[in-house]
């Protein structure tokens, strides 16, 4: 037995979406199934789906910022209700007995975390995401959704909002040095870069902008940043060489990484999130001179997306979004690529309950 929901699938890289059947697991003891309300689009369900970062499974359905409401429950659940407004993020089971597991850090599951789609579940089937009407999950993989966020503005933040808060937080965007906020540039202002500002923001930072143009400008101030400045300038690279202390580098294509590493102070920290298709160029020279720290940051663990959300929640943050139907999907993707997205595209479920099955 199963429970057979409508969902928006890819056939192949180069097709369009159409509205399918796809079967849902029904409840195990442990799960939790939830009446999805909102499903944000991420760059990386778009890096998937169109195989740039390998061959995906298809038929597939993508998705991993997701909202809803707890429409049942399985039998040994006691920390979920029905009604309940919660979120599920890029995870949906890990082994939850390892080191990381034990740890909050699902996603460094040292036996692999399963992922919300295009991943192979523990019954070996393939995870399908949440550009659909409903979803079954883990308890473990539920986040609770405060009542001050809609659901709408909330589902990118159990992606693009744990994938910055997680990397602001542990290289201490907020601490001041020498008496003053530090400086923090968010490279890339795009869906993970506008949360990215915003957290870094409230946690105190004295944040910088660095996008390609400076057409974002005024928004960027609204977002809370001091300044915004335009990477395409001429003498940008020899103007502010030595002037971050941590850099969020959020971008979803090809960059001059050595460049970037000069804008570093020493002991300066590059957090690298943006994950772009093909390998890129790195001097070890860059982060020996200054004893720069380059690192990588992966989503978060449930208790740290639990925490985001809350922190957002207390400080009145929520992600900038364009609603999209569900017959809009694919123009919306052709627009995130662009750079024409401000800030996050999301899919509005409602529309499925009309939508005839292809
Ligand atoms: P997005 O909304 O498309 O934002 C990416 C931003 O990168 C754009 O807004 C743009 O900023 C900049 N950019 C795009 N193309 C560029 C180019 N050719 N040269 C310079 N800058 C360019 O994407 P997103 O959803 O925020 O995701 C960003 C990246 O993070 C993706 O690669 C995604 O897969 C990855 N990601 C990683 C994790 C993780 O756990 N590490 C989680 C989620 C997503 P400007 O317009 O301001 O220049
Ligand atoms: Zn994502």
């Amino acid at each position: 037995m199963s429970i057979t929901v409508k969902a928006l699938q890819k056939t192949g890289p180069d097709q369009p979406f159409k509205v399918a059947n796809i079967e849902r697991r029904d409840p195990r003891a442990d799960d939790v199934v939830i009446d999805i309300k909102a499903a944000g689009i991420c760059h990386s369900d778009i890096h998937t789906i169109r195989n740039e970062w390998g061959e995906a499974s298809f038929p597939l359905t993508v998705g991993h910022e997701i909202a809803g409401v707890v429409e049942a429950v399985g039998e040994n659940v006691t920390d979920w209700k029905v009604g309940d407004r919660v979120g599920v993020g890029c995870m949906v089971d890990s082994c939850g007995e390892c080191e990381e597991c034990r740890a909050g850090q699902e996603q460094n599951c040292l036996n692999g975390s399963v992922g919300t789609y295009n991943s192979t579940d523990v019954d070996g089937t393939v995870t399908q995401g949440g550009y659909a009407e409903k979803v079954v999950v883990n308890e473990r993989f539920v986040c609770r959704i405060p009542d001050a966020l809609d659901f709408d503005v909330a589902a990118p933040l159990l992606c693009a909002g744990i994938t910055t808060y997680a990397p602001l937080n542990r290289w201490g965007a907020g601490e001041a040095k020498n008496g003053a906020p530090k400086k923090v540039a968010v490279l890339g202002l795009g869906g993970l870069g506008h949360m990215g500002v915003q957290i870094a923001v409230a946690m105190g930072a004295d944040v910088t902008v660095l996008s390609r143009s400076m057409k974002k400008e005024q928004e960027a101030l609204e977002l809370g940043a001091q300044r915004m400045l335009a990477t395409s300038d001429e003498d940008f690279f020899s103007d502010h060489k030595g002037e971050f202390d941590l850099i969020l580098n959020t971008i979803s294509a090809d960059i001059p990484v050595d460049r970037y590493l000069r804008l570093l102070k020493a002991r300066g920290v590059m957090a690298v999130v943006g994950l772009p298709p093909e390998k890129q160029d790195l001097s070890f020279g860059s982060v020996i001179g200054g004893a720069k720290v380059l690192a990588g940051s992966n989503i978060g663990g449930i208790p740290e997306t639990q925490e985001m959300l809350d922190f957002c929640a207390e400080h009145g943050i929520a992600a900038k979004i364009e609603t999209v139907g569900i017959g809009e999907v694919d123009v919306a993707y052709d627009r995130v690529v662009s750079g024409d997205v401000h800030f996050r595209a999301v899919i509005d479920t409602a529309s499925f309950a009309d939508a005839e099955v292809a």
